[in-house]
């Protein structure tokens, strides 16, 4: 079993406070990286890094966004208790974490069959449940729609219709749209009758999101 010491803890204590200085102002979101060891996430020849306020690769070309960025996007999100969310990229599996540590029932695809399988027994063994697929989330989940929040953790070329659609009135979706280089974190949310509003929050870095609606790459 992995350790989570209290040096483990300290150094969680100071990526707080990175992400107070940084703006992070929600304290729900502060308290739930505080909670998930993101040390559990790295290979043990690597845990100096995992503390530090910066993306990891984990293996098939793929990274554990920021955590800066994992804290932007779940602040905008904006999740109550029991919130349907549907993550698209579930990578590593730490974003899912930080959402079921804020009490999300939360539906995650991975397109990657490794990252998907080895998020999958992780996160299990965590004793972290949530819904596993491995697939094309760029297409969302239809079998689960409708959703009160979707979060894409891959940058994608443009806003697929089909996640919007997968939205209940009043949801929000927090999604990356840009070139390959750098994209604007979007936000989008559905109001009662339907109508969708869009806000636009800086710039960030992010693997390419493929999948039909995504970048046309090969897996
Ligand atoms: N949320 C992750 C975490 O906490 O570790 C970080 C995700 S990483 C920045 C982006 C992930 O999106 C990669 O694991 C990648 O394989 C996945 N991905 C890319 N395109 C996808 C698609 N169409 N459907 C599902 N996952 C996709």
């Amino acid at each position: 079993m992995i350790e989570d010491s209290y040096r483990h803890k300290g150094m969680r204590r100071n990526l707080i406070k990175t992400l107070l200085e940084k703006g992070i102002r929600d304290k729900a979101v502060l308290e739930a990286i505080q909670k998930v060891p993101r040390h559990y996430f790295f290979d043990k020849a690597f845990l100096e890094h995992a503390y530090q306020d910066k993306a990891f690769p984990i293996g098939e070309g793929q990274t554990i966004s920021q955590p800066y960025t994992v804290a932007v996007q779940t602040e905008l999100l904006d999740i109550r208790p029991g919130h349907k969310v549907l993550e698209i990229g579930t990578g590593s599996g730490y974003q899912c974490c930080i959402l079921l540590e804020l009490k999300a029932d939360v539906y995650t695809i991975e397109y990657n069959k490794k990252l998907y399988r080895q998020a999958k027994s992780f996160l299990n063994s965590l004793g972290y449940r949530a819904h596993f697929r491995q697939g094309d989330g760029s297409q969302g989940w239809p079998t689960f729609a409708p959703y009160d929040r979707i979060i894409v953790t891959a940058g994608a070329p443009s806003l697929p219709d089909a996640l919007i659609h997968q939205l209940k009135p009043e949801g929000k979706l927090v999604i990356p749209v840009g070139n390959e280089e750098h994209q604007e974190m979007i936000r989008i949310t559905k109001d009662a009758a339907g109508k969708i509003n869009s806000e636009s929050h800086d710039y960030f870095r992010f693997v390419p999101l493929l999948g039909k609606y995504g970048w046309k790459k090969n897996k």
